[in-house]
């Protein structure tokens, strides 16, 4: 439990106010976990909350909230509001003109129904460690349940990003979404689109790295939402009903798990990449069928196929770009005579490069005598190096070929089967 956070419990009740904890750390604490942080609401206004702490800034235009400093913790301390004021509900309060300052301020019980999951909506009450519920959470809690909190379509379409808080939630938890929460998701799963892009992004981060990649991928594709999130893979994907598409994202995503599990850093450009990589990869194939030349290909189809997806999904420039490197990066592999390889390999994005073409190899989709020899060219002296640029890969994938091409020719003999 933070220090910190009780004492601004304390420090606000000392001055006649209401405060509890609430949200994901109430949640969280009770499933005996490390809760990320800590959110107190109180009955105090923002300005009086302000007067309480020296330590205390005020945030946010549309509802004002207070952060309480406290060297690099920082508690959100937030007044009991009424009105579900989030997202394309709120937008449309603001298109049809209307001013709302956000400042619907509320009681506690208010608050309690404009949260999303039951679970979410548990206030702990530091005096006498009581927890007040008034949508049921606690019972939601001890079956493990994820459930919206009223009517579940309305309060999807009140905020369509509720859809994919509720798979992030049950997966991190291992909690069901209940059933009659979960029943209009598939129905509802293109709202999503109408969600603001940047928004988006962060919905997508959390679910990509939160460590269970993996499972929240099934679960997005389960209820139709990685459809309307990613509409040009999930069609790449449901056309190859088993093939390396599917194999190629499920390992990068595991490979993401392995190493948040590991505390190792990943880049969310690579992850990018991969979930869109097969709609680039189709794409390319058909400009190089066109005629383009290789480079060319990967470098339009990227393009073509990250524009399309940032009308849905943000990417900041920090990782749109490094994306399409990474993808245009591809084909150059495939040049392994010559001056060509040193320069890849001298390639500020190199490193990252050569693990989508080992990822790719892996799934069977990259020739893996080709991976082969940029892993052993890596690490070759200079002198071998030359002679490895000199025959280059192609010296014993032809052979290779030729004595497929010998040894088909000879199966041509025996008849078909009907
Ligand atoms: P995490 O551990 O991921 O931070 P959290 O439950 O704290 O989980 P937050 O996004 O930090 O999630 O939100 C804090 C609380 O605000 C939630 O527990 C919930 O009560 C409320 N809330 C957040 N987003 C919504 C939403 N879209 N609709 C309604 N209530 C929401
Ligand atoms: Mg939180």
């Amino acid at each position: 439990m933070s220090e910190n956070a009780l004492k601004v419990l304390y420090r606000l009740k000392k001055e006649g106010y209401e405060a509890y904890l609430v949200g994901g750390c109430v949640r969280d604490l009770l499933l005996g976990r490390e809760p990320k942080d800590f959110d107190v609401v109180t009955d105090a206004h923002p300005e009086e909350i302000r007067q309480v702490f020296r330590n205390c800034r005020l945030i946010g235009r549309r509802f004002r909230l207070a952060h309480v400093h406290f060297g690099q913790e920082i508690i959100e301390v937030a007044t009991f509001r009424a009105l579900q004021a989030e997202g394309a509900h709120h937008e449309r309060v603001l298109e049809n003109g209307r001013i709302l300052r956000d400042n619907v301020y509320g009681s506690i019980e208010e608050d309690a129904f404009r949260r999303d999951f039951s679970v979410n909506a548990l206030y702990y009450n530091i005096n006498d460690f009581s927890v007040v519920d008034f949508v049921g959470g606690m019972e939601d809690h001890r079956t493990s349940m994820m459930r919206l909190i009223g009517d579940p379509e309305k309060r999807y379409r009140e905020d369509p990003v509720r859809m994919l808080r509720a798979v992030r939630f049950a997966v991190r938890l291992g909690f069901k979404i209940h059933q009659q929460s979960a029943e209009p998701i598939p129905r509802l799963a293109n709202l999503l689109r109408e969600i603001p892009p940047a928004r988006l992004f962060d919905e997508i981060m959390k679910l990509m790295l939160s460590g269970y990649a993996v499972q929240n991928f099934e679960q997005l594709r389960h209820f139709g939402l990685f459809g309307a999130l990613f509409p040009e893979t999930e069609r790449s994907l449901s056309h190859e009903p088993e093939g390396f598409p599917l194999t190629f994202l499920a390992k990068a995503l595991e490979r993401t798990d392995e190493r948040i599990a590991n505390d190792q850093s990943v880049a969310p450009y690579f992850l990018f990449a991969a979930l869109l990589w097969e709609p680039v990869r189709a794409r390319a194939g058909k400009l190089i069928e066109g005629g383009e030349n290789a480079i060319l290909a990967y470098q339009d189809a990227g393009n073509e196929v990250i524009n399309r997806q940032l009308r849905l999904i943000a990417l900041p420039k920090s990782i749109g770009m490094p994306v399409r490197e990474l993808w245009a990066l591809q084909p150059r592999f495939e040049m392994t005579q010559g001056g060509r390889p040193f320069r890849l390999l001298g390639h500020p994005r190199f490193r990252a490069a050569y693990d989508f073409l080992l990822l790719r190899a892996e799934t069977g989709e990259a020739d893996p005598v080709l991976a082969d020899w940029w892993t052993r060219f890596q690490s070759a002296a200079e002198l071998e190096q030359k002679s490895m640029v000199r025959s280059g890969n192609r010296a014993p994938s032809s052979r290779n070929r030729t004595r497929k091409r010998r040894s088909r020719s000879k199966t041509t003999r025996t008849p078909p089967v009907a």
